[in-house]
């Protein structure tokens, strides 16, 4: 049988040492079986415990081995698409509803961190890098609309202000989220992982869900066995293929790239980001770096529509690292590795339920550390009979890519090229 090892990621070095868990090898019977042990799955796994659910999860290859153990490790508030897009979209009840949500992902990783005592390097403050003036406007009336929804810890940022925090030229301003911040994603999807564990839940690696059967009283197959559960909920998100036809014709794969420096030394690394935020700028393809608990420079950006991987990632992003901190050009780049998130056209979750027993949560479009998160939360209160959170998320509208399966890449890459235009000539 196919063991599938993490990719060869700055995160599964530094990983925590963790037990081997076993394939699944035999029919069990569960009350809730989770596909995908990503924080969706994960996080839905530790709500549905916590309230007394029995719960298999199956994972493919390893827990954290999807974007979840891969990602930039910033803690980002909100959605991939603002919540005055959502106003624009839905009605006033359900915006509300929404908007409240925005901000709770980041809450839910904070606790989860204190209450299962997960190492994950969690570090306060995440920085929104304008380089444009209409970029800066934008941030400023994101303020606005976040503050609106309670949303408080906000600090706006002249040039001279962003520059105490981040020591890159190329910024006229920015805005400040105390409440944002960052984590070694991988060692968080451990740490929950063991929390789904200690609470008595079960997770198989290496056993990936290869069919459904649907009806009143549903099975997942994998290749060596099989659950019988009252209720699944499909997590696999970029990842999960076409085990579920209806999930991927709305939504793409996509990857996006990230490096790791060797480790910089406390005095480099604190002349770059002397307070130790993330960074993430407003440009439609945006780059986001932040420092590791070693204090090497994590550095991301990039999107490849349709999710192939590049031949060379260094020399994709290495350029962008260097026009942001052209002082690192003699320091080495130890790792570099791609990861798939999902998109959607709306940059809105997809969120729903397949007859009465099914339920999915996937394509966050780029920003997913906090969402997923709540995810798991809004998932678990729908199968305890409180569905209203869950179908705030289930209406939001969602549409095929233009150009449909054959041509929806070159069209989304089009319309990046054009958005980044957008970004580079400041209108
Ligand atoms: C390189 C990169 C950088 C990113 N940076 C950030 C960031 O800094 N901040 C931020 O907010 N977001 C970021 N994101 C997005 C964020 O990481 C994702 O939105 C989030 O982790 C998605 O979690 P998930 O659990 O839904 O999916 P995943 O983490 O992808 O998990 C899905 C899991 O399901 C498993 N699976 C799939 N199919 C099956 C099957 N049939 N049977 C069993 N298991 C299956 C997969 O193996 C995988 O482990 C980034 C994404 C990438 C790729």
């Amino acid at each position: 049988m196919a063991n599938t090892p993490y990719p060869q990621s700055y995160y599964a070095a530094s990983a925590n040492p963790v037990p081997p868990r076993p394939a699944l090898q035999e029919e069990v019977q569960t009350d809730v079986c989770v596909i995908g042990a990503g924080y969706t799955g994960l996080s839905s796994a530790l709500f549905l415990l916590e309230s007394g659910f029995k719960v298999t999860v199956l994972e493919a290859a390893k827990v954290g081995f999807g974007a979840s153990g891969r990602n930039g490790g910033q803690i980002v508030n909100s959605y991939s698409r603002d919540i005055d897009v959502i106003e624009r979209t839905v009605g006033p009840k359900q915006a509300q509803l929404l908007g409240h949500m925005a901000f709770e992902g980041g809450r839910i990783i904070r606790e989860r961190v204190a209450k299962y005592n997960i190492q994950c390097d969690l570090k306060d403050g995440g920085v929104f890098a304008a380089l444009t003036a209409k970029q800066m406007g934008h941030l400023e009336s994101q303020k606005r609309l976040w503050e609106r929804f309670g949303h408080t810890q906000l600090e706006l940022m002249d040039q001279k202000r962003i520059r105490e925090v981040v020591d890159c030229d190329q910024y006229i301003g920015g805005m400040l989220d105390m409440s944002g911040g960052h984590i070694h994603p991988l060692n968080l999807a451990l740490g929950e992982a063991a929390a789904v564990e200690s609470l008595g839940g079960k997770i198989y690696e290496q056993s990936p869900a290869i069919r459904i059967e649907r009806g009143a009283n549903p099975v997942v197959h994998t290749p060596q066995g099989k659950v019988r559960a009252k209720f699944i909920i499909v997590a696999g998100n970029a990842y999960l293929g076409g085990l579920v036809p209806e999930l991927a014709a709305k939504s793409m794969p996509c990857g996006t790239q990230v490096i790791t420096t060797e480790p910089l030394g406390e005095d480099l690394a604190r002349s770059l980001l002397p307070q130790d935020y993330c960074v993430e700028d407003c440009n439609y393809l945006l780059d986001y770096y932040r420092l590791t608990g070693d204090k090497r420079l994590i550095f991301g950006g990039g999107v490849v529509y349709g999710a192939r991987d590049p031949a060379n990632i260094e020399a994709i992003i290495r350029p962008k690292m260097l026009k942001a901190f052209p002082q690192l050009k003699d320091v080495k780049i130890d790792y570099a590795w791609t990861g798939n998130f999902l998109l959607t056209l709306s940059r809105l979750p997809q969120v729903g339920r397949l007859g009465d027993n099914i339920y999915y949560s996937q394509g966050c479009s780029g920003h997913g550390v906090t969402y997923t998160h709540l995810a798991g939360k809004v998932l678990a209160e729908a199968l305890r009979g409180q569905a209203e959170r869950f179908d705030a998320f289930a209406e939001l509208p969602h549409y095929p890519f233009p150009g449909g399966q054959l041509l929806r890449v070159p069209f989304s890459a089009l319309g990046a090229w054009y958005y980044s235009l957008r970004d580079r000539l400041g209108f």
